[in-house]
């Protein structure tokens, strides 16, 4: 059976996955059945490559060295500990701040308790309108 230039894409395509891999997408794709012989005969005429080559699953590099713990490539490894810390310095900063707690936010807060609580007595006492009422 003639070999059909979408098949031969396939063996392109996913070559870098191995025979098995290719010999599936062929049947699953276009119902051809063809041995595994046959498509390392065709991947060698087309030129293409069919040896398996570690893929990183983060940015789809091949032939890459994939890190063991990660499972990604390494610059991936990297990238992902750099955005894991910047995260974590955000988090850092607002603590250090005191925007999340601590003594300035309970300073603010006993204010605010205050002012509302001398503002209703006012406005209790002299029968003033409620800042909604104003709106
Ligand atoms: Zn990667």
């Amino acid at each position: 059976m003639m070999w059909t230039t979408g098949q031969n894409d396939v063996i392109r395509e996913l070559g870098h996955k191995g025979v098995a891999v290719v010999h599936d997408a062929i049947l699953a794709r276009y119902g051809v059945d063809r041995t595994l012989h046959a498509i390392e005969i065709q991947a060698s005429r087309i030129h293409a490559s069919l040896k398996v080559l570690t893929e990183c699953p983060e940015c789809h590099a091949l032939g890459v060295r994939i890190n063991r713990q990660s499972g990604m490539c390494r610059r991936c490894t990297v990238a992902a500990h750099v955005a894991e810390d910047e995260a974590y310095n955000q988090l850092l900063e607002a603590e250090a701040a005191g925007c999340d707690g601590g003594p300035e936010y309970e300073e603010l807060n006993r204010r605010w308790a205050q002012l509302r609580q001398k503002n209703s007595r006012l406005m209790r006492e002299h029968n003033l309108k409620s800042k909604r009422e104003r709106e």
